[in-house]
Parts: C-alpha cells; sequence; structure tokens
C-alpha cells in the first residue's frame, strides 16, 4: 500500500494534512498472528497490558443474557450503567460520558477542544493515543520532557502552558512507563493551569495503586471545572475485549462530549458486562492481588539479573535489554509477545504486562534464553 503521507494520487492529496501527517496507533501483536507465524498454540501474550486472569464469569452469564435482545438498539444513554457508575464513584449520572473504551473519550477531547493552530501538552514518554488526538484535529504537540525517574515532570507541563494551549493530559499512572505522580503534584499543577485549558487526569491504571498519596482525580472535579478524570473497564475489570470506558467531568463537558459521541459507541453486550464487573469486587481484588504478585516476582528477578527497570505503578512494567527491538524479536521467537516501546522515545526498553504466574515465568525463561543468561 502506498503511504498516503508522500502519495501522488490526487485523491490522498485531497485527504486532510494533519491526517496524512498521523503515525498510526501499533497494537500489541495479537496472539494467533504468532502462533499463525510460528506454528505453535501456546504463545503468551504480555503486550497489551490485559488482565491475565480471564472475564468473571458473572459478566460472562450478564453477556450471555443480554445477548438474547441483540436485536434492538443499546440504550444510546446508558442509563443503567451510568447510574451504577454515578452511586460506585460517587458522582452524578450527568457527569459521565461513556465510551468505547477510554480510547474513545481520549479522542473525543481532542476533536471538542482542539482545532487548526491550537496546542496540547504531553509528557515526553506518555500514551501515544494522547497525541493522536491532538494533531488529528489539527492541533501542535508540545512534548514535555520527563523527570530522570522516566515520570511526568508536572511544574515543566503546567509551565508549558501559553495562551494557545487548549489541553494537556496527564497519565497516572502513565504508561508505558508505569510512573506516578502523587496528590500534592496534581493539585498545584491543577492551581497553575489557566481555568480554560482542559486538563485530563487519565485514570486507566487507577485501581491498581495502593500508595497513600496517590490522588483520586474524581475528588478534584468540584473545585476544577476544567478537569477531566477518564478510566476505563479494559484494566483491572478485564473486559478490553468489550471496549467500555468513561470520562467523568463538569455536566457541561459531558454534554459537549455527547454532542460529538456516536449514539450508539458503546454497545449493548458491552452496557450489561461493565454493570456486571462493577458489581464483582471479588474479581477486582484477586486482579489486584495478582498483579502485585506478579510485579513484586518480575521485580526480583530483575534485580537479580541485574536489568534496570522502572517502578511501576500499573499492571506492567518496563525493563531495559539493550536494543528493544532486536530483544522483542528474539522473544517472538520463543512465542513470548512483549511490547517494543522505541516508538515512545524507549529504544532501549520493553514494556512488559503482569501475567498469570506461569506466564511470568514463561517470559522470564525466554529472556534468559535471549538474553544468554541463567537467572
Ligand atoms: N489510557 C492509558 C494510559 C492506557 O494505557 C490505555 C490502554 N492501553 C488506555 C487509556 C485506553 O484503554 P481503553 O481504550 O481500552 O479503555
Amino acid at each position: 500500500m502506498s503511504d498516503p503521507s508522500t502519495g501522488n494520487d490526487p485523491i490522498l492529496q485531497r485527504a486532510r494534512a494533519a491526517v496524512r501527517a498521523l503515525q498510526p496507533y501499533q497494537p500489541g501483536k495479537p496472539l494467533a498472528e504468532l502462533e499463525r507465524e510460528l506454528g505453535i498454540t501456546e504463545a503468551v501474550k504480555l503486550a497489551s497490558n490485559e488482565n491475565p486472569m480471564g472475564p468473571s464469569p458473572a459478566v460472562r452469564r450478564a453477556i450471555a443474557t443480554a445477548s438474547a435482545e441483540l436485536n434492538r438498539y443499546p440504550d444510546g444513554n446508558g442509563f443503567e450503567l451510568k447510574q451504577a457508575l454515578a452511586s460506585r464513584l460517587g458522582v452524578q449520572p450527568g457527569q459521565i460520558t461513556l465510551g468505547n473504551g477510554s480510547n474513545d473519550v481520549l479522542e473525543l477531547l481532542g476533536r471538542v477542544f482542539v482545532g487548526p493552530g491550537d496546542r496540547g501538552v504531553v509528557d515526553a514518554h506518555s500514551f501515544v493515543v494522547y497525541p493522536l488526538a491532538i494533531t488529528s484535529s489539527g492541533g501542535e504537540l508540545v512534548r514535555v520532557p520527563s523527570t530522570s525517574g522516566y515520570g511526568h515532570d508536572l511544574e515543566a507541563m503546567a509551565a508549558a502552558v501559553d495562551a494557545r494551549t487548549r489541553i494537556l493530559f496527564i497519565a497516572n499512572p502513565n504508561n508505558p512507563t508505569g510512573t506516578r505522580v502523587g496528590r500534592d503534584a496534581v493539585v498545584q499543577l491543577l492551581a497553575q493551569v489557566p481555568e480554560d485549558v482542559v486538563v485530563v487526569l487519565d485514570e486507566a491504571y487507577f485501581e491498581y495503586v495502593e500508595a497513600e498519596d496517590h490522588p483520586d482525580g474524581l475528588q478534584l472535579l468540584d473545585a476544577h471545572p476544567n478537569l477531566v478524570v477518564t478510566r476505563t473497564f479494559s484494566k483491572i475489570h478485564g473486559l478490553a475485549g468489550l471496549r467500555v470506558g468513561y470520562a467523568v467531568s463538569s455536566p457541561a463537558i459531558a454534554d459537549l462530549l455527547n454532542r460529538l459521541r456516536q449514539p450508539f459507541n458503546v454497545n449493548s453486550l458491552a452496557q450489561a458486562g461493565a454493570l456486571a464487573a462493577l458489581a464483582d469486587d471479588a474479581y477486582l481484588n484477586e486482579s489486584r492481588a495478582l498483579n502485585a504478585a506478579g510485579l513484586a516476582t518480575l521485580e526480583q528477578a530483575f534485580q537479580a539479573r541485574e536489568l534496570d527497570y522502572i517502578p511501576s505503578a500499573g499492571n506492567f512494567i518496563t525493563v531495559r535489554v539493550g536494543d528493544g527491538d532486536q530483544v522483542y524479536q528474539q522473544l517472538l521467537q520463543q512465542g513470548v509477545i512483549v511490547r517494543p516501546i522505541s516508538g515512545y522515545g524507549l529504544p532501549e526498553h520493553l514494556r512488559v504486562t503482569v501475567g498469570t504466574e506461569a506466564e511470568n515465568s514463561r517470559f522470564l525463561a525466554a529472556l534468559d534464553q535471549v538474553l544468554g543468561r541463567t537467572g
């Protein structure tokens, strides 16, 4: 296929310049694809920060029941799911915007607030969907260097805001580095950023964090009408394949997002599944515990092998292996899919999702094989 940014076909020249300049999102390699390529059946995927437990049985039952109504359109307002979320989170249903994954609401935020010539501020190593959300609407990306520990430098990010800035994205914890910022730093940033600049606090991995000083963005909403908090059912709730996420904001911002949102962006099975997931505390707690144990295993293993890693607050960990792209390819040959992150400006690191005990061991054994070490 020709590259639309360089192709001469007249129709390609008609595409918006902002779109021709975009780098397509690179998802983790699907398991089935690697298994087809290698002719194997037991590949392991630790590449997309998915929950390794499989979906909760309660969710699967709810989806089976809801499938009897598949001839009907979904509830376009997601009434029941918003009610349940609102009571669970202590907010009003009118503050919630449901999305086809939280990606959907992140992109909507770009479309609502960013136009040609506007600026959006992000961290140098943060989630790739923010640059897409900013630049696809014709906005200009301002990347702020991270701290020496690969974390968001919130003071520098606040200082990067100027008269053209419309939006600023903070991932807490951040993907792919796993770093997080504390409550005081977030509160200070919100005090500094002008009230007509949207601050997005992406809390996709919020439920994994146990640190005392970790901010709950929802508690900051009342004092900051320019704050938008996003969360997802894809991570600790184990529903990445269903595609449900949401934003919590002022009702006025929710109203704007709803104007652009596709009327049926969250399908009926996804709404039923998310509703069941929200009630399943046992699954959530088990997921958190499994993740904490797996993270400890991986950290200890990296220490034993004298590999540098970035301490993580999420369900993944980023480790320095040398030539990340090359080690990624070699791990693929061992049937293990992780995530190379040279595209995030981290060419020497790999991001590894925390798996089950067996998957973590498989990864470590493959890594030893590739790096020519024994643990
Ligand atoms: N935010 C962050 C920081 C993420 O890592 C991800 C998933 N990779 C998302 C948002 C989007 O997830 P989803 O669309 O599945 O909710």
